[in-house]
């Protein structure tokens, strides 16, 4: 099942494509219906015996898109007709059979990234994209790194926790929220933002993989665009606690840590706000928020470069 882009958002971001300062500016557009083809013919020419054959559509001989590309940011749009397989820096790009697909930018990819299809008479169609980098939110502290003390408990607990992730990553449900303008899942005080990271004399830290929203314990959350569940941790994992996952398609997912409790169960479907548990300080937290993190494949995604302004 899938969306089919009229062929004015086609040609809009076919024109984006061509502009490359003003594919980041643009904002994404939701897919809209397709008009239905009118069919104009002379009024004394017979009607024909079957149904008129509409226009063949157009060819695209170029990827057309549009959205936010800097670090740990997104694209959705077409591939070139034609295309067989395509790859963004050697990950796969998956593409419905409209010719629509998603890729995103890891949080520290580099300044430049090829996009490229590889077409069903076997040749290609590449594009070089300039991705902007951020001006990650950086702390440097005159302490050295400690890595938390892990006892073999802590290891052999953590091995299962981790499996069963990749897991739920791994799963693939055809799920087409990543086609959506995200929505988000809680309001509040931003008390943690993605990519922020400590340095400890020279040595940095790891990052903050996700956006915190900060709100009491038992406030409601919601699903952020459609998807599937593909995991439900009702028994608290160590640092995520109570964690959801939500895979949105494409190899698009979200993980919500730190859950006071989770109302869907695994394999559900879910629609854009539905309302999926409520915040706490489940796991590793100093305080009661939803940690939100986002990924497309092994990248690492911003949660805020997915969100329009935050509604009041
Ligand atoms: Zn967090």
């Amino acid at each position: 099942m899938s969306l089919r882009l009229p062929q004015t958002a086609a040609a809009s971001l076919a024109i984006l494509a061509l502009c490359g300062s003003c594919a980041s500016a643009e904002k994404p557009q939701q897919p809209r219906e397709a008009a239905e083809p009118i069919a104009v013919r002379p009024a004394a020419t017979p009607a024909p015996a079957s149904a008129p054959i509409p226009p063949p559509a157009p060819e695209r001989p170029f990827f057309a898109y549009q959205g936010e590309l800097e670090q740990g940011g997104w694209i959705r749009g077409l591939v070139p007709s034609n295309t067989r397989t395509a790859l963004l820096g050697g990950q796969e790009v998956e593409f419905a059979e409209d010719g629509s697909f998603f890729a995103a930018f890891d949080r520290d990819q580099g300044p430049q990234i090829e996009l490229v299809a590889t077409l069903d008479d076997g040749g290609t169609v590449s594009r070089t994209l300039t991705i902007a980098p951020r001006d990650w939110d950086l702390e440097y502290v005159n302490v050295p790194y400690r890595a938390g003390r892990s006892s073999a408990e802590f290891r052999r607990l953590r091995e299962g926790e981790i499996a069963q992730i990749v897991a739920a990553r791994a799963q693939e449900t055809g799920a087409e929220g990543w086609r959506q303008d995200f929505i988000w899942p809680a309001t509040g005080r931003i008390s943690g933002r993605f990519g922020s990271q400590r340095v400890y004399q020279g040595k940095p830290g790891p990052y903050h993989s996700g956006l915190d929203i900060a709100q009491p314990t038992g406030t409601p959350y919601k699903a952020p665009a459609d998807g599937v569940v593909t995991l439900v941790a009702q028994d608290p994992f160590t640092l995520e606690g109570k964690l959801l996952m939500i895979d949105h398609g494409m190899g698009l997912n979200s993980a919500f840590l730190h859950s006071a409790t989770i109302v869907v169960r695994e394999g559900q479907r879910v629609r854009q706000g539905q309302y999926l548990g409520t915040i706490g300080a489940t796991g590793r937290a100093t305080g009661p928020h939803l940690h939100w993190s986002l990924k497309w494949r092994d990248s690492r995604l911003d949660p805020l470069l997915f969100l329009g302004p935050m509604p009041d």
